[in-house]
């Protein structure tokens, strides 16, 4: 075990709004909108049209290129429209509308299969096929973290099970319910990677994860996986964070986890290579965690992809007062959501409405240098001079000053007591680098 991480926060956990609710299932109502581009990398082309009958698990788009992650349908259906929608970040994305038939009549490639004697290749390929990408929100194509550069030795096959931002809880219920699955979905990873070990790093806050997870590793991880407690602090399931905690070694700026020999997945990703492997399943459905006190009743909801977001929330009881944020994921690195009429994606892990009283962030004022982002920075950055940076178009300084390293975790919005927009700032400041050296 390595060690701690400098800097981080320990927000209000909220956790117990959700913890001890198992996930309902929530069938959708009669229309679905699947974005071409769920991922990081290439969007897809559409597959169908107008017209089209689909079934649950066929292919819908696709893409050429290396980094990219195919869509599939949830349900069974018509396609009613291939047209640009509205998707959790706002933004227009072209999507295939289908009308839910309400059969749920399966494609003939979803069928029970055995991944024992399957090459790493084949793996490699199933993963693909199957459109899983990493589910805790990242979203890059899963199958290219598994390709990393001929020269990378991988030690080390990392799972994150941190679920380190408040409220959401679906990490943890599926570890509780179908760790099992999760271990074997990480064997397959391994299988890849001879050399490695496997690590599963849980907060500490989730007792009931650690043990079950704990249980399934001794009982089924052929004494290659370990589990291990975290220290509950945000943003422990930041890639980094994690990698320090468990091997002690360092990310370098800049660098990736293949560089210190490791490849990190959320737990659900590795659920998703089990789905996919022994059963023929692509990512068609995810648990979201429903929550915030502006929510009438909170749960863990099991949802088809595709399902507009306006309906969870009804299945949860509308909302209980007015709502201040809607945000899609977690209060800390999730996406304010401008209207409830957006699909859940692939990483959609919650979805949270809060009232004024529970919301973090307020009216701007002028800093007051009080330093506080900068001891709450973990990767050792000056927010507050980063965004002055931003705020005067200097981007030059801004990369310079190390903004780029910036893992947009929101720890400095979180402490910032004059509510800057930091986090917003920094996001803007990397994309314009990366725009303008594009
Ligand atoms: S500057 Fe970036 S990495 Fe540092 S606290 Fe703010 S959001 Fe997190
Ligand atoms: S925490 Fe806010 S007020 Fe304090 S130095 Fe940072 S930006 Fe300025």
């Amino acid at each position: 075990m390595g060690s701690f991480f400098k800097g981080g926060v320990h927000p209000p956990e909220r956790k117990e709004l959700t913890e001890d609710k198992s996930p309902e299932r929530l069938e959708p109502g009669p229309e679905l909108v699947f974005p071409v581009s769920q991922h990081l990398g290439a969007p897809c082309k559409p597959l169908v049209k107008k017209g089209d009958r689909v079934l649950v698990g066929q292919r819908i788009a696709d893409s050429e290129a290396f980094v990219s992650a195919p869509i599939h349908s949830s349900v069974s259906g018509t396609v009613k429209d291939v047209a640009l929608r509205q998707v959790p970040s706002g933004e227009l994305v072209l999507s295939v509308v289908v009308e839910n038939d309400g059969l749920y009549e399966p494609d003939p490639s979803m069928r029970p299969r055995d991944p024992r004697g399957l090459s790493p290749d084949e793996i490699r390929r199933a993963i693909r096929e199957a459109g899983v990408v990493g589910m805790g929100g990242a979203c890059f194509p899963t199958h290219v973290k598994l390709t990393p550069p001929p020269d990378k030795r991988i030690d080390f096959v990392i799972l994150n099970g941190a679920e380190c931002e408040p409220y959401l809880t679906c990490d943890d219920l599926l570890m509780r319910t179908e760790g099992d699955k999760v271990i074997e979905g990480l064997k397959l990873v391994l299988a890849l990677f001879p050399q490695a070990s496997g690590l599963v790093g849980i907060e500490e806050n989730k007792p009931r994860a650690l043990r079950a997870m704990g249980e399934w590793a001794s009982s089924l991880g052929e004494g290659r996986i370990s589990v291990f407690p975290l220290r509950t602090r945000y943003p422990q399931g930041a890639e980094k964070m994690l990698i320090y905690a468990l091997t002690g070694r360092e990310v370098p700026a800049g660098g990736l986890p293949a560089d210190v020999g490791c490849v990190v997945l959320n737990v659900r990703t590795a659920y998703q290579i089990w789905d996919a492997l022994f059963n023929g399943r692509p990512v068609i459905e995810r648990i979201v965690t429903v929550a915030g006190d502006a929510v009438g009743e909170p749960k863990n909801l099991l949802v088809r992809i595709g399902t507009p977001i306006r309906e969870l929330v009804e299945a949860c009881g509308g909302f209980a007062r007015e709502p201040r944020k809607l945000i899609a994921g977690g209060p800390m690195m999730g996406i304010a959501l401008s209207s409830l009429d957006v699909p859940v994606v692939k990483g959609t892990s919650g979805v949270l409405a809060l009232s004024e009283g529970a919301a973090f962030w307020g009216e701007q004022e002028e800093c007051i240098r009080c330093g506080r982002c900068v001891e709450a920075c973990p990767v050792g950055l000056l927010p507050y001079e980063l965004n002055a940076y931003v705020l005067a178009r200097r981007y030059d300084d801004f990369g310079a000053l190390g903004g780029v390293n910036c893992i947009e975790c929101g720890c400095c919005s979180y402490v910032c007591p004059a509510k800057r927009h930091l986090t917003q700032s920094m996001r803007d400041g990397k994309r314009t680098l990366a725009s303008r050296r594009r």
